[in-house]
């Protein structure tokens, strides 16, 4: 048997909308990308949401509509990805990791408190696996610490604290406290990257909280702007009759996302709820068998919240990194791909050249150093998950 670590899941209804987009003449953005940006911020809840070409661009396109640059500091996890603390580089801001709770994916609320210093202008959660995190608590946290922040433009001021920006790259769909994802932050980005629940190949959207005394609508036009070169019109106005002229109001970017991928994120998001619902199939038979087993996992479901299942992450207990590898390589050998969540930021080349030494994050090393993460997708049959569980069992105990 052979199971790699993903499976993209897609349809025939994804195929024909595809097809659909590259027979209409309209490929970039478009039509399809304006009809996937109302459904997408209909499934969260939210008055406007805007596809970008990346989760990457949409967090960077946040903090850049923030105003957040040279000489403020953005908080953000250890434990994660690089895209959650690039973006703070990217716009020449400085980032400020904070390691996680013990024995916890999520960051350490009390050392977040902490690091807020004067110059904090942007705090970016981790929806790690797609659990959402505690923010009642960091709202709670900003909203205390209010007197050490000073605004540099309107948005700053309309916010008057310091700024939740979500990465919850992996979280769509997921839901805490009744809220759904998206509801929750004051902006909240995701990702449509091929290897996450829901994907339009390469593709993320930005949502947020409306914000008092700005209009959605100008957050929305400001978002076009800061993607698509800072035009005044996007492609598809400029083609209307006698509308070619326009102007460019700023030096900015370009991320804007096309039609052809919209197309399959249209498709995608009817299927959305079904494939949620297999995945927390699966997470359950995970749970049940290894209840009685050495290994902690990672919890999705409980009273008050409901994750997207997007990461099945296992602790093995009493075992060492070097020890995992061995039981990740006896996986390979029988066929089955398994991955680690994640290495932490400050082990990689890039954020110790930024001065970040792991030493300082022993939670989020120890997490690193018994974790496994195995397959978990829609495409996963029940066989699958069977010779999944079998396995890791035979390979920790052998
Ligand atoms: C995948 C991922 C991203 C980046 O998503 P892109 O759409 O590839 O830019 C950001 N943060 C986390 C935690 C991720 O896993």
């Amino acid at each position: 048997m052979q199971i790699p670590f993903l499976v993209p899941d897609i349809a025939e209804a994804e195929i024909d909308e595809v097809v659909d987009t590259l027979k209409s003449g309209w490929l970039t953005t478009g039509p399809k990308t304006k009809k996937l940006e109302r459904q997408l911020a209909d499934f969260c809840n939210t008055n406007r949401l805007i596809c970008l070409n990346s989760s990457t661009a949409c967090t960077e396109m946040a903090l850049r509509i923030l105003g957040i640059g040279p000489g403020d500091e953005v908080i953000t996890t250890a434990y994660t990805y690089t895209a959650s603390a690039s973006v703070i580089c990217h716009v020449g801001a400085t980032p400020v990791l904070v390691d996680t709770a013990k024995d916890s994916f999520e960051m350490d609320y009390d050392q977040m408190e902490k690091a807020i210093t004067e110059k904090t202008k942007a705090i970016i959660p981790v929806d790690l696996g797609g659990v959402m995190c505690d923010y009642n608590r960091i709202f709670s946290i900003v909203t205390g610490k209010k007197h050490l922040y000073s605004s540099a433009n309107k948005f700053q001021s309309a916010i008057g604290r310091i700024a939740v920006v979500a990465d919850a790259a992996h979280a769509l769909g997921a839901t805490r406290k009744g809220k759904k994802c998206g509801e929750v932050a004051d902006f909240t980005s995701f990702s449509f990257h091929a290897v996450k629940n829901f994907t339009t190949s390469e593709g993320g959207g930005l949502t947020w909280k409306a914000i008092q005394g700005i209009d959605d609508e100008e957050i929305y036009k400001r978002l076009n702007l800061l993607s698509l070169h800072g035009q005044s019109k996007d492609a598809l106005e400029k083609t209307k009759l006698g509308e070619w002229e326009y102007d460019v109001v700023g030096t900015y970017y370009k991320c804007n996302m096309t039609d052809v991928l919209a197309a399959l994120g249209i498709a995608q998001l009817k299927r959305y709820p079904g494939m949620l619902e297999r995945r927390k199939d699966i997470i359950m038979t995970y749970d049940n068998a290894f209840k009685e087993f050495p290994v902690q996992v990672l919890k999705h479901y409980g009273k008050d919240f409901s994750s997207s299942g997007h990461l099945y992450c296992v602790r093995v207990s009493g075992k060492n990194r070097n020890e995992c590898n061995v039981i990740m390589n006896k996986m390979a050998e029988r066929g089955i791909a398994t991955n680690v969540h994640y290495k932490p930021l400050p082990m990689l080349t890039a954020y110790k050249n930024l001065g970040f030494n792991i030493e300082e994050f022993p939670n989020a090393f120890e997490i690193f150093s018994n974790e496994i993460t195995l397959p978990l997708y829609s495409k996963l049959t029940d066989e699958d998950v069977r010779y999944i569980v079998e396995n890791l069992k035979a390979c920790i105990s052998s």
